[in-house]
């Protein structure tokens, strides 16, 4: 398997670690698009939301409540923060490991 945030996940792929336990693992953006940009994805391999099942249901949760935990953490929670995940190409998912998108430390406009 060649995927890089599993190789992250893993450890064999050196980032600085900003939250991680059994199931999840956060990290930041090697090319942050706000002042506070991490990335939080599940150590399962799920290349897409379109792959989830309902047995990764208590694992999608966890994610969100990761990020939230994450977002007080970093002082973006009281002005607000987006969480994003992009799923295929129309949304320009490039990496195809699940993650989830946590962006603060400035306004952010709407997206196209
Ligand atoms: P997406 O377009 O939702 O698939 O976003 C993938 C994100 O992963 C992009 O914002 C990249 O900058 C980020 N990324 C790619 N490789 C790494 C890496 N090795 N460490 C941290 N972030 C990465
Ligand atoms: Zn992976």
């Amino acid at each position: 398997m060649s995927c890089i945030f599993c190789k992250i996940a893993k450890g064999e792929v050196k980032s600085a670690i900003l939250y991680q336990d059994d199931k999840v693992v956060a990290f930041p953006d090697i090319n942050p698009k706000a002042p506070v940009h991490i990335l939080v994805i599940p150590r399962k391999h799920i290349a897409s939301v379109s792959d989830l099942t309902e047995a990764d249901e208590a694992l999608v949760g966890h994610l969100f409540t990761v990020a939230s935990k994450l977002a007080k953490e970093q002082g973006i929670s009281k002005h607000g923060y987006r969480l994003v995940v992009n799923c295929g190409p129309h949304a320009g998912q490039l990496v195809a490991h699940l993650h989830l998108h946590i962006l603060g430390g400035r306004q952010l406009l709407m997206m196209g």
